[in-house]
């Protein structure tokens, strides 16, 4: 029997390094999945649809809902955001491990459906740093960095409740080795490999 593929939920303040680790993650592991999800934002320049996310109108997205075409949704800093369902359900089924960088809402919806999945939380070293971070990208107007860093303080808060793993981001390549060190040892769980245990020992 095929061995179902691992569900891997990121999430963490927005200027954390999330998509930055993610990136890398998926350069290393070309055969770990991704998500993509999609968006009523606007894309940011260099953010290419289909590629970072899928850029819908909000019609779009309603439809999506009401074709129970997403996993999950939710509202994050006033636009939504929601995970194809589709794709997930298929790459599990294939084997093939697969990645979901969403927010908390997002995670606790999936963590209903997916328990069996691996929850990861990315941590900045600060919130000083994390501040730098955000304005350091140059992608999000003062508005838009004044309501992240707000609920950012909150969100960490609650970390603990809702993940199994917290990784800091201090060094980038560091928080990669973290993150594949945890999809590794995920792998090894025995009640993942029972097939193994039953094909060595017999029935
Ligand atoms: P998120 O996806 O969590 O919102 P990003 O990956 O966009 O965060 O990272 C926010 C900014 O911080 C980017 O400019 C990125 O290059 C930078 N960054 C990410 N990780 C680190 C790190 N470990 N040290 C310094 N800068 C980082
Ligand atoms: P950004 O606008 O910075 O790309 O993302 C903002 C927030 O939306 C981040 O916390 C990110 O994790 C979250 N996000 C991205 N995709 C999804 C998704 O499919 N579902 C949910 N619930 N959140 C998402």
């Amino acid at each position: 029997m095929q061995k179902e593929g691992l569900l891997i939920v990121v999430s963490g303040p927005s200027g954390a390094g999330k998509g930055t680790i993610c990136k890398r993650l998926l350069e290393k592991n070309p055969n770990l999945g991704y998500s993509i999800s999609a968006t009523t934002r606007a894309p940011r320049t260099g953010e290419v649809n289909g590629v970072n996310y899928w850029f819908l109108s909000k019609e779009e997205f309603q439809k999506m809902i009401a074709e129970d075409g997403l996993l999950e949704w939710a509202e994050v800093y006033g636009n939504y955001y929601g995970t194809p369902a589709q794709k997930v359900r298929d790459s599990l089924a294939e084997g093939k491990n697969i990645l979901l960088e969403i927010d908390t809402q997002g995670a606790a919806l999936v963590r209903k459906k997916f328990p069996e999945g691996v929850y990861i939380y990315i941590l900045p070293p600060s919130l000083e740093e994390l501040k730098r971070r955000i304005i350091g990208r140059g992608t999000d107007s003062a508005e838009s960095i004044e309501r992240r860093l707000s609920c950012a303080r909150e969100e960490m808060g609650c970390a603990s409740e809702q993940y199994n793993y917290l990784v800091l981001n201090d060094e980038v390549e560091l928080a990669v080795e973290r993150v594949e060190t945890i999809i590794e040892a995920e792998q090894y769980q025995i009640k993942r490999n029972l097939n193994l245990l039953q094909a060595v020992c017999g029935e």
